[in-house]
């Protein structure tokens, strides 16, 4: 299975005809080279659509959303009688029919379990990538593919926590490559849904937003492919967010540790996790730009670009909450970290930044879902303060490492901006803080004309931001 290559196609990469006629192409092409497993996201703005009936229902009115669930089952009806052979709409026609009841049911049963709520989420969610799953298989054999349609959640398994639930390594190893092989052998292309997986015991769980990523990488991992490329919509990893940034441009080359800054920060493109498993295996892993195929996009390696200069991008991550506790007892204790952060362990809640001083502690955290709980238990530890409405600017690049001056910098251009938390990561690839969330587009924007802008710095020489 070695010479196998993931294709991952995120939302708007399957969005239409246009769009999926493109991924047909993409497709076919890598057939030439490699043996392609595909990887697809549901139809942009169907998880969305799916996961507001699952709430709207849980108020009684299941009904109600029925225009809206017909509306998005009748998206992939027009797609498939445009790009599908007739039997393969004709099929694509039956399993939307099927998948119409077994919603409609799940949406009815939402309101009357309560407790069984984050479990019948996951199992509505989940129709948006069985779907696109089956669309795209439908849509690549009509482009003469040879695809089939495989369960996701007979490869991926994961704990039971649902929303985020978190992979169990060896199964989902073993699964899949135990669906995949066979129909690699026989010369098939295999195509599963991103972002969907099973407990043991075959219960349906999402991996968390944005997971299809992460789907992608784990597949990639379990057949030792030679790349995992992930296909959206901009041409790779950019220097910023080219929502905050229109002027982002594309970073040639990036190093696992890089990337994986990038994605926990707040880079979008990148789900968070995706890196890990492509780093165990060192499988190189291709941002590319389905709308643009021709475009380089970024690609992520041990190594990154040996010559690579100091800042590569930066990235912003929006709805922090900062934490701080002070207490004199700190002073020469030891334990009391320990103690604090069994509080977050046992809430499950992710710290993302910490930096300390002899008598307090300061931390990030996006995950609020139990902040009143955990701020009583931090009392008796400390004076606890909170500040919601912070946000975290990550400068990334290996070179931050080895060039002097770089802080200094940074600090220099956002010297009227508020800054907190400033921390440089065990890594040393990252620079870190945290500003007032109304500011962080504005200290992003100068960031960037600074650090990529200024004298014409060019990316692939980059250098120029070096000593
Ligand atoms: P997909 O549906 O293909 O998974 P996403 O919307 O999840 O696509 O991710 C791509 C988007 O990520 C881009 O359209 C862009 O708006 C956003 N983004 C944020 N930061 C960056 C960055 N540094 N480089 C590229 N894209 C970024
Ligand atoms: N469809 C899922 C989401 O919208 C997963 C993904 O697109 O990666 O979050
Ligand atoms: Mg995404």
């Amino acid at each position: 299975m070695s010479e196998s290559t993931v294709l991952k196609f995120g939302g708007t990469s399957v969005a239409n005809v246009e769009a999926l006629g493109r991924v047909a192409g993409l497709v076919r092409r890598a057939q030439a080279r490699t043996r392609p497993v595909v990887v697809v996201s549901a139809l942009a703005g169907v998880t969305d659509a799916l996961l507001a009936a699952a709430d709207a229902a849980a108020n009684g009115d299941a009904e109600g959303m029925r225009p809206q669930l017909d509306a998005l089952l009748e998206r992939h009806a027009e797609i498939a009688g445009r790009l599908a052979r007739p039997e393969g709409a004709n099929v694509i026609g039956t399993v939307l029919e099927r998948a119409r009841g077994e919603i409609m049911n799940l949406l009815e049963r939402v309101a009357g379990e309560p407790e069984r709520r984050p479990a019948l989420r996951d199992e509505i969610a989940s129709y948006g990538e069985r779907l696109s799953a089956a669309l795209v298989t439908a849509v690549l054999v009509a482009a003469d593919v040879p695809a089939r349609y495989v369960d996701a959640r007979h490869c991926l398994i994961t704990d039971a926590s649902h929303g985020r639930a978190t992979p169990l390594l060896p199964d989902t190893e073993q699964r899949t490559r135990a669906e995949l092989a066979p129909l690699l052998d026989r010369g098939l292309v295999p195509v599963l849904g991103g972002y969907i997986a099973a407990t043991l015991e075959g219960v349906t769980t999402t991996l968390g937003r944005g997971g299809s990523d992460y789907s992608a990488a784990l597949v990639g991992a379990a057949v030792a492919a030679r790349e995992i490329q992930i296909w959206t919509d901009v041409s790779g990893v950019l220097t910023a967010d080219p929502r905050v940034v229109p002027g982002a441009r594309t970073v040639p080359s990036l190093s696992y540790a890089e990337a994986a800054e990038l994605a926990y920060f707040g880079a979008k493109v990148l789900h968070p996790k995706t890196i890990q498993p492509a780093m165990d295996r060192e499988i190189p892993v291709r941002i590319c730009n389905s709308h643009s195929p021709g475009d380089p996009g970024t690609l992520v390696t041990a190594h990154g670009e040996a010559r690579a200069g100091a800042v590569k991008a930066i990235a912003h991550k929006t709805g922090v909450t900062v934490l701080q506790i002070s207490s004199t007892r700190m002073l020469g204790a030891y334990g009391f970290l320990r103690g604090l952060f069994e509080v977050f362990e046992r809430h499950r809640t992710v710290v993302d930044v910490v930096t300390t001083s002899e008598v307090s502690v300061s931390l990030t955290v996006d995950d609020v879902a139990s902040l009143p709980e955990i701020v009583a238990e931090l009392r008796p530890l400390g004076t606890v303060s909170v500040e919601s409405g912070r946000a975290i600017v990550c400068v990334v690049g290996e070179g931050l490492r080895t060039t002097p001056g770089i802080a200094a910098r940074v600090f220099a251009t956002v010297s009227d901006i508020n800054v907190s938390l400033i921390s440089q990561g065990a890594s040393r690839v990252n620079l870190t803080f945290v500003v007032d969330e109304a500011r962080v587009r504005e200290a992003v924007l100068r960031l960037h004309e600074a650090l990529f802008e200024r004298q014409g710095v060019d990316l692939d020489h980059a250098a120029a931001v070096a000593p």
